[in-house]
């Protein structure tokens, strides 16, 4: 079933979703099955699964020379949606990203998600890879996500990118996009970040789903920005339970937000790690108390593959 229509059925109640991470190569389904069981019985209304791309290593020859390789830690996005979907008879939401894809590489996966019962998308730009400095799209491949969306919605009406096809089915995505209260890292301003994603918007996104937070305000404003200049699609949350110390300085670099004082300064005081899981899930239940009488219409859980901490958050909430 399609997020929107999750959403419509619940009639004001603020759904409970997840996101987790394909598993590591050499692991098998049953990782993500580990990972899952404990959320199960919270009745999550879909999951998603994120996509990483291939990244380049370079090693050393004996020669002295440099090869570069080629690794993809975790392949097997689409098959893991097929996966969850027989399993729990749950909707899960593959993320599909323009990097490394052609646009006839973006038409296939979409063929393949629409044979297997799937009935949303995330679509995704997806970051540099970390051997580069920007991002470069695949030749003849999209650029923004904006053009995925295009591409996505072309497929909805029944055209393919090859024109001469008669009688082509429609397909029938529900398209999710991603949202940043706190902006995206490459965009000059808020404003600006903002007018990309009421173009994503216009060309046929269905739901934002935003980068995590830890300061409510920082979603409040977005959402008020938002409806000022007529994006009206639901608005989901992203969460995340904040766990160790060491994420004080990982989150900020690597989702380009800020942690408040107060978070920052009561994990820096704590006694011991046991002690910082509880101050994140404390923190996390809070947040959450107050999006709900915001009226969200829903919590979405980045577990990062590690749903103890999602599961006692959720367990106070629903
Ligand atoms: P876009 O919407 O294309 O925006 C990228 C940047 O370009 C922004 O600064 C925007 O303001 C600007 N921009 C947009 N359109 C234009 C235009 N036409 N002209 C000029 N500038 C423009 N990454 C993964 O690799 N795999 C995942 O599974 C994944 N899941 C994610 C899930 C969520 C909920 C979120 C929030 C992020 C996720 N990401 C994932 C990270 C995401 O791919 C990166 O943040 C990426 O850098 C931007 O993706 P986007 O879809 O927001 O890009």
């Amino acid at each position: 079933m399609k997020v929107t229509e999750h959403i419509h059925r619940a009639n004001g109640k603020p759904l409970f979703s997840v996101e987790i991470l394909p598993p590591l190569k050499g692991q098998d389904v049953n990782a993500t099955f580990k990972t899952l069981d404990p959320l199960i019985e919270l009745n999550p209304a879909f999951i998603d699964v994120t996509y990483h791309r291939q990244e380049y290593i370079y090693k050393q020859k004996e020669n002295g020379l440099l090869k570069r390789y080629q690794v993809r830690k975790r392949p097997g996005t689409v098959a893991i949606c097929a996966a969850i979907q027989s399993h729990y008879k749950i909707d899960a939401i593959p993320h599909l990203i323009c990097g490394g894809f052609t646009k006839e590489d973006t038409e296939d996966a979409l063929i393949d998600l629409n044979f297997l019962g799937i009935d949303n998308v995330l679509a995704l730009r997806g970051d540099p890879i970390k051997t580069e400095k920007n991002f470069i799209p695949e030749a003849g491949g999209n650029a923004y996500a904006s053009e995925l969306i295009e591409q996505v919605t072309s497929l909805n009406n029944g055209k393919y990118l090859d024109d001469e096809l008669q009688e082509s089915q429609k397909m029938d995505f529900c398209i999710g996009v991603a949202g940043y209260p706190e902006k995206h890292f490459e965009s000059p301003n808020l404003g600006m970040d903002m007018h990309y994603l009421k173009e994503k918007v216009d060309l046929g996104a269905d739901y934002i789903v935003t980068q995590m937070f830890f300061d409510n305000q920082k979603y409040f404003e977005f959402v008020r920005k938002c409806r000022e200049i007529d994006i009206n699609i639901p608005i989901i949350p992203g969460i995340k339970p904040l766990s160790t110390l060491s994420q004080l300085k990982s989150i900020p670099q690597n989702f380009y937000i800020d942690l408040p004082e107060s978070l920052a300064m009561e994990v820096l005081k704590a006694k011991d790690k046991e002690s910082i899981k509880e101050i994140g899930i404390e923190w996390c239940i809070n947040q959450c108390q107050e999006l709900i009488e915001f009226g969200v219409p829903g919590l979405h859980f980045y577990t990062m593959s590690n749903s103890i901490n999602t599961q006692r958050v959720a367990n106070a909430i629903f």
